[in-house]
């Protein structure tokens, strides 16, 4: 298939685009650079820089009237606490730049899509696992955006016909390593996750990791969260790639349907490290749902989709990908 995939440049997007060229995919990335990384693009895959309202219409316009067979959505702004700090760069660098993908679309007749939404639309859940039809009340702007952009290409299937398939993700983590070939990870100039934040500690460039409140209803006090490995999360958009049907706009959580506390991922970080780690407990940080764990049902009967890689490999991989660099 020839497939446009939007913030190829990032982590998720960069990792997407190298598993759809193995499996022999054409791929365009439009990236506008602005966290992704021109160097994390795969070798094979064609870079246009620029925004989506910039570009996209030119690029999907290229090679004439549905000359693209899909496309994968990843570009967005994906920090929690700096969507309440600046909301309108949430509505319009993630709604809005996701309208003009989908006129973009419209008009040129490419009517497959599979999107990055977050787990983030739900927001406090009442019930745990979260299943799709949980009620959506996302408490950021980010979450707010997201959901807004699956409504949109719910209206998109209904009235123009599109194929689409949003993918709630929960807590991806990881990296794509390839033996003796180019690798794929997390490279966020602000840095928010956990994984990424505890590995630091162990690489010597911050003191000690903060634990973010231990008094939550949980069973060590810490946080519960649903950790998925970035190749298993990608081997599911290339599911959902064939699962887009004519006029459908299909939602599934992309989780494993079991969590780990904040304390489980930091002993392993240590264990896999061999590094002691030094956690200090601090003030709960607003906004934390105390568990958030997909039910992960719908995708596995719907999309034959299981996790195969487990927190171990998540840590041992991410590891293995910061001290490459
Ligand atoms: N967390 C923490 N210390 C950190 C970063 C995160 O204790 O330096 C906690 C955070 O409160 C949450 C969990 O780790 O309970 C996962 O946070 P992350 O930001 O990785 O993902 P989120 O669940 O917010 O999407």
């Amino acid at each position: 298939m020839k497939l446009l995939v939007t913030g190829g440049a990032g982590y998720v997007g960069s990792v997407v685009t190298a598993q759809l060229l193995e499996a022999g995919h054409e791929v365009i990335v439009l990236d506008d650079l602005s966290t992704g990384h021109a160097d994390a693009v795969p070798a094979g895959a064609r870079l246009v820089h620029g925004t989506l309202r910039e570009r996209a219409a030119e690029v999907l316009a290229d090679g004439g009237e549905g000359s693209f067979d899909a496309v994968l959505h990843f570009a967005a702004k994906s920090l929690v606490g700096e969507s309440v700090q600046k909301p309108w760069l949430y509505w319009d660098g993630n709604l809005g730049e996701s309208l003009a993908l989908l006129d973009a679309m419209r008009e040129t007749g490419t009517s497959r899509i599979v999107f990055s939404s977050t787990a983030a639309t739900y927001g406090e859940p009442e019930e745990t696992p979260i299943v799709e039809t949980a009620p959506t009340r996302p408490t950021n702007p980010y979450g707010m955006s997201k959901l807004a952009i699956d409504t949109a290409l719910a209206e998109y299937a209904r009235l123009f016909g599109f194929g689409a398939v949003s993918l709630r993700y929960f807590n991806v983590a990881g990296a794509r390593l390839v033996e003796g070939g180019e690798a794929q990870g997390e490279r966020h100039a602000v840095e928010t996750h956990l994984i990424p934040n505890v590995l630091k500690v162990a690489r010597g460039e911050k003191e000690s990791v903060s634990v973010f409140g231990e008094d939550y209803p949980t069973p060590d006090g810490t946080c519960l969260r649903d950790y998925i490995h970035v190749v298993d999360l990608g081997v599911a958009h290339l599911l959902a790639l064939d699962a887009c049907a004519p006029s459908t706009h299909q939602i599934f959580n992309l989780g494993s349907g079991s969590g780990y506390s904040v304390r489980e991922v930091i002993d392993m970080c240590r264990e896999v490290t061999g590094h002691p780690i030094p956690a200090e407990v601090g003030p709960r940080r607003p906004g934390d749902p105390a568990v958030l764990v997909a039910s992960s049902e719908k995708i596995r009967t719907g999309l034959g989709w299981k996790p195969e890689r487990d927190l171990r490999a998540m840590v041992t991989d991410a590891w293995t990908f910061v001290q490459g660099r």
